[in-house]
């Protein structure tokens, strides 16, 4: 790294601050970030189309530097943020702290910071725009922590707005370590309706709990049946597809057969195996022997499964073009993989060579006094300078 800052930090810093103060949470309205960016960009000449999510009050948001060509370099980030609880914070999360060459804020490193380095070396961009070989995007979404909603929309977007961009760049903070597999998330949870009764007499009744019980352990045996076959030569670890159980409710008290019970649970499914299918097996389980033995009992006994969020894995590819990339810009350390989900593996589904790879720390990462580094700024600043003279044939 140089020692000297880089010459559009104050530029970033000042952007990040502007959109630290919005408190852009998850399944919030996010019209006044989104709105302020596109005055931001329109400002430097840069158009922005929006899509926005059948709520009216969610949006993507898409911006294009460069001409109107095929191919291209997308750079992507989520707009939502994890809630932030200020007990465990010693600031308002959601105005930016400077202290000691950290910049403390609700989505400070995740990742608003990536945004705010993207949009200070926008104008960058623009100035070379007649340069630029081909054209590169901006691609801002919104609810990625909970399921990436907005992601999910950006094959259809693109299509829409005739993009096809050959590169994303998910900036994540991976403290500038490229990354290009995840597994998916699949959350879940299931509810189970039996009957109620008093506990002397089991018979007239039917356990919610007993039930949950039934389907938890053959959610056991399905994650031990993966587990017993390892994806070969898999870098995830461990190298199979995982169920989980992560709660589970029901009961009032000791003498009552509980009538309710829920439990939440996930399957994260290596790159090559299908959730869905994983899923099936317990759903038929559920269907063929679960409920027909309840409605033996009680015809009003169900069991319902509701699909939260469904991710689909990022499955790393041989002679990536992003990697090498990558690889140029930055670094030669190969790509690796991590645990948790990204936008990348919709934008992989919209045809798109996909790597993760941003500037600051995973572990600051959904923490109280978040924080990204002046010195990360630094490193995002100066990749995303050499992203655009390689764009423009100077790399
Ligand atoms: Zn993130």
């Amino acid at each position: 790294m140089s020692t000297a800052p880089h010459p559009l930090r104050e530029r970033g810093i000042a952007i990040l601050a502007d959109l630290v103060g919005f408190p852009s949470v998850s399944l919030r309205p996010n019209g006044d970030i989104v709105g302020h960016i596109e005055a931001y960009l329109a400002g430097h000449g840069i158009a922005c189309r929006r899509d926005a999510h059948e709520d009216g009050d969610r949006f993507n948001l898409l911006a294009r530097i460069g001409p109107q060509a095929e191919g291209g370099v997308l750079l992507s980030g989520h707009l939502d943020v994890v809630p932030a609880d200020a007990a465990g914070w010693t600031q308002d999360p959601f105005r930016l702290r400077r202290a000691d060459g950290r910049l403390h804020g609700r989505g400070a490193v995740d990742m608003k910071g990536f945004l705010a380095m993207v949009l200070a070396m926008a104008p960058e961009f623009q100035a070379r725009a007649g340069a630029l070989r081909e054209p590169l995007y901006l691609a801002f979404t919104f609810d990625e922590e909970i399921g990436c909603f907005g992601a999910e929309r950006m094959p259809a977007f693109l299509a829409r707005a005739g993009a096809t961009p050959r590169i994303a760049i998910v900036g994540e903070p991976t403290g500038m370590t490229p990354i290009n597999g995840h597994k998916g998330g699949m959350e879940l949870v299931t509810h189970v309706r039996g009957a109620a009764g008093h506990a002397s007499k089991p018979g007239q009744g039917v356990n919610a709990i007993s039930v949950a019980a039934r389907i938890i352990g053959f959610i056991n045996e399905t994650a031990a049946a993966c587990a017993a076959s390892p994806a070969a030569g898999s870098p995830f670890d461990p190298p199979f597809t995982t169920l989980s159980v992560g709660t589970i409710h029901g009961g009032e008290a000791r003498n009552i057969i509980p009538d309710t019970c829920r439990f939440d649970w996930e399957i994260r499914a290596h790159p090559g195996d299908d959730p869905h299918r994983v899923l099936d097996q317990v759903t038929r389980f559920i269907a063929d022997e679960v409920v027909p033995s309840m409605r033996k009992e009680h015809p009003a006994c169900e069991v319902v499964t509701e699909m939260l969020s469904d991710v689909p894995p990022l499955a790393t590819r041989d002679g990536s073009a992003a990697a090498a990339l990558i690889a140029r810009l930055w670094t030669n350390q190969p790509p690796s993989v991590v645990s948790f989900g990204t936008d990348g593996a919709y934008f992989q589904q919209a045809g798109l060579d996909v790597i993760v790879i941003g500037p600051g720390g995973m572990a600051q990462m959904h923490q109280p006094d978040e924080f990204i580094t002046e010195e990360a700024m630094d490193e995002g600043l100066l990749f995303l300078g050499r992203l655009c003279d390689e764009m423009c044939g100077q790399g």
